[in-house]
């Protein structure tokens, strides 16, 4: 007789059904993780929670949800070639083909097959449930020294943060503006500080998250999102306006504002989803001769990377995780994540 296991679901009317399910066999090259820690992302409130509004792939297709995942191995199938029994891993949250192009260079996330790309939680079963059955070229290894909570951050938000860190630069010389202090925001926060940013400024809507960002010493300075934006963060760069700006909010208003308020031959990339933006090429880009970027998740390598620099620096992204859940208790977590009023939040199918 086979094992059963909890798994929460999301229908699509912003309610979690947390159901009893079979608790999946790996086979060749898969293995099966006990779940210890599985958050949830902005993009799972987006684009599932309330209404299944994703497509291709963000279409949901009613499989376990989450997609930030971490946990310890306790199968492995025939044919695995690195990880085995009782390793400490996180899940890279996209399954790719693993022959595209795409798929060779690392970035799964972009893999060009329709067949063969699934997500974690979006295409095929994801984080939140007792056990997880993940294929062992999805996972990347969690240092002893980080939590499963920190290897949560990593599979999702911190990789994603690092990724477009490393495709503008961030050094000494930087003064940074984040348009967005949701985890995503927090996370550049606190990877804008290890690699030496001079100042970092950020801007959100909600009292809650500036708080967190400001208790946690991730920025400088916080500002209520409004009219005065650009004049403000000017105000705190000596008149010039920041070198790096990094939207996170996926606003239209924030986007302007990130781009208005980088100074000349600077770069602004772009991480939040969704929404549009709208800016006079002129003089806000052309003119002083910046540069945008959009960047979309990460690769492998550069997650393992990641993982690696957390330990060097003492980071543990397990810091902006403000709420913890037990499973049973996940449609009370989803419900916290969508009112934006929190960190990170957390469900750990461990905690009663
Ligand atoms: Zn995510
Ligand atoms: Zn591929």
């Amino acid at each position: 007789m086979s094992k059963m296991m909890k798994a929460a679901f999301l229908p699509g009317n912003s309610t979690v059904e947390v159901r009893e399910v079979t608790v999946p066999e790996p086979g060749h090259g898969e293995v099966l993780l006990a779940v210890k820690a599985s958050t949830i992302c902005g993009s799972d409130i987006r684009a599932i929670y309330h209404e299944h509004l994703g497509k291709g792939p963000e279409g949901y297709q009613g499989v376990v949800a989450g997609h930030e995942p971490a946990g310890q191995i306790v199968a492995a199938g025939p044919g695995c070639r690195r990880f085995k029994v009782g390793d400490r891993v996180l899940v890279y949250h996209i399954s790719g083909c693993g022959v595209c192009n795409d798929c060779r260079r690392g970035y799964m996330i972009s893999c060009t097959s329709d067949q063969y790309r699934r997500a974690y939680g979006w295409q095929r079963d994801g984080g939140m449930a007792e056990y997880l059955l993940a294929e062992e070229k999805d996972l990347i290894q969690l240092p002893d020294s980080l939590t499963y909570l920190d290897g949560a951050q990593v599979a999702c938000g911190f990789g994603t943060v690092y990724e477009a860190l490393q495709k503008v630069g961030i050094d000494g010389n930087h003064a940074v503006l984040i348009t967005g202090l949701g985890p995503v925001g927090l996370a550049a926060g606190a990877l804008c500080r290890k690699l030496g940013a001079e100042k970092i400024i950020g801007i959100d809507i909600s009292p809650e998250r500036r708080n967190i960002a400001q208790s946690l010493g991730l920025c400088d300075s916080v500002l209520a999102a409004g009219l005065d934006n650009v004049s403000e963060v000017r105000e705190l760069t000596r008149g010039s306006g920041v070198e790096r700006a990094i939207d996170c909010s996926g606003n239209a208003d924030a986007r302007a504002v990130a781009i208005r308020a980088t100074r000349k031959w600077g770069r602004i990339v772009m991480v939040g989803e969704g929404g549009s933006v709208a800016f006079n090429p002129s003089p806000d880009i052309i003119h002083d001769q910046k540069t945008v970027f959009g960047s979309w998740v990460t690769s492998t390598w550069l997650m393992e990377e990641l993982a690696e620099r957390l330990v060097r620096w003492n980071l543990h992204p397990e810091q902006i995780v403000t709420h913890r859940f037990s499973l049973a208790q996940a449609s009370e977590a989803y419900a916290l994540m969508a009112s934006g009023r929190c960190g990170k939040v957390a469900v750990c199918p461990a905690l009663e």
